[in-house]
């Protein structure tokens, strides 16, 4: 009898419990993040990149139609959202393509990942769009080859290749987005230097800004401010979120390395111009001499401690494949382990 109460009265405050829990307080809801990316701001704040093997589909503005020449082995990549076997993917390096920005006409800003490592490189072509229209060949070129060759990307390095980063400018000249072939290049090229707001990108940085710079004996916009143009702030906002070991970027024609300093030499830009220099072949420089460069993304990276150089190719329609090729290969060397 004792017993059988006992059990009655344990039931009953079971059913007690039971109750107060259903009614207790709703269990904690964690403060609503969005489900989607936060998108990209002017003031650099965004999340880390989650490393990933998922490939993202181009933008449908971003039809990618590679040539064959130049191409012969991205199309079934990146076509190809399936993940290498289990052992290769843990540390293999695969092209991973996301947006990280748009131009002033809508056109995406590209890039290309490979490899998850924490130490990041960073790669630019084409930030003078389609008048060095062979700096974004030469960025296409790169991708193919480290798409063929993951096991070139060392397991503690993050590449970044860029391949244009002024897509109107391209657009302007090839009358194509994403790939194009040396064929797509008609007229005067230029125009294409500029952006969609007629502001050459190359003197829109926080480095000795002015609102006009020199091209040449040219005049050209650098923007109403300092990043005044979508394409240098998502780039900015870009290199403030992965804080890379090196950054180069591509330009042509003056056959030569120039270091990227804001006031007064930038010592780890010049050890890794340097480095690149030797492998390569070309011709390291402190300064660009010819005339005076005024907001330059490269001497802007140097206000943020971070080491970069530009590499100007020989000619305005040749990538030095060869030669660079060894000096991103140098870089590797020099920052893998
Ligand atoms: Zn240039």
């Amino acid at each position: 009898m004792a017993s059988s109460f006992c059990k009655g009265l344990f039931l009953v405050l079971l059913m007690g419990l039971f109750l107060a829990g259903c009614v207790s307080a709703p269990a904690a809801v964690s403060p609503g993040l969005p489900p989607t990316a936060v998108p990209l701001s002017a003031d650099g704040a965004l999340p880390t990149l989650v490393p990933t093997i998922v490939l993202e589909p181009l933008p449908a503005t971003q039809t990618a139609v590679p040539t064959p020449t130049l191409v012969p082995t991205a199309t079934p990549v990146l076509a190809d959202a399936t993940p290498l076997p289990e052992a290769t993917a843990t540390f293999a390096a695969y092209g991973v393509a996301q947006t990280i920005g748009s131009s002033v006409n809508g056109r995406p800003l590209e890039s290309y990942r490979f490899g998850f490592g924490s130490q990041t490189l960073v790669l630019v072509g084409g930030i003078h769009g389609g008048y060095e229209w062979n700096t974004i060949v030469l960025a296409y070129e790169m991708i193919d080859y480290f798409l063929a060759n993951p096991d070139q990307i060392p397991a503690n390095i993050s590449l970044y290749i860029i391949p244009s980063a002024n897509p109107d400018g391209q657009f302007a000249v090839t009358g194509v987005d994403g790939r194009f072939t040396p064929a797509n290049v008609t007229g005067d090229t230029r125009p294409g230097r500029l952006n969609g707001n007629q502001v050459d990108l190359n003197r829109n940085w926080a480095c000795d800004w002015q609102p006009e710079g020199l091209w040449g004996e040219t005049v050209v916009s650098g923007g109403r401010v300092p990043f005044s143009e979508p394409e240098t702030a998502a780039l900015r906002t870009f290199f403030l979120r992965e804080n890379p070991a090196a950054v180069v970027f591509w330009h042509s024609k003056a056959d030569a390395i120039f270091v990227g300093s804001c006031d007064g030499l930038f010592q780890p830009s010049a050890e890794v111009a340097e480095l690149y220099g030797r492998a390569s072949g070309y011709a390291v420089n402190n300064q660009f001499t010819a005339y005076p460069v005024t907001g330059d993304a490269s001497d802007w990276l140097a206000t943020q401690n971070i080491p970069s150089f530009t590499v100007e190719l020989k000619t305005h329609s040749s990538t030095d494949w060869e030669m660079n090729l060894a000096g991103v290969l140098a870089l590797l060397e020099f920052y893998g382990r």
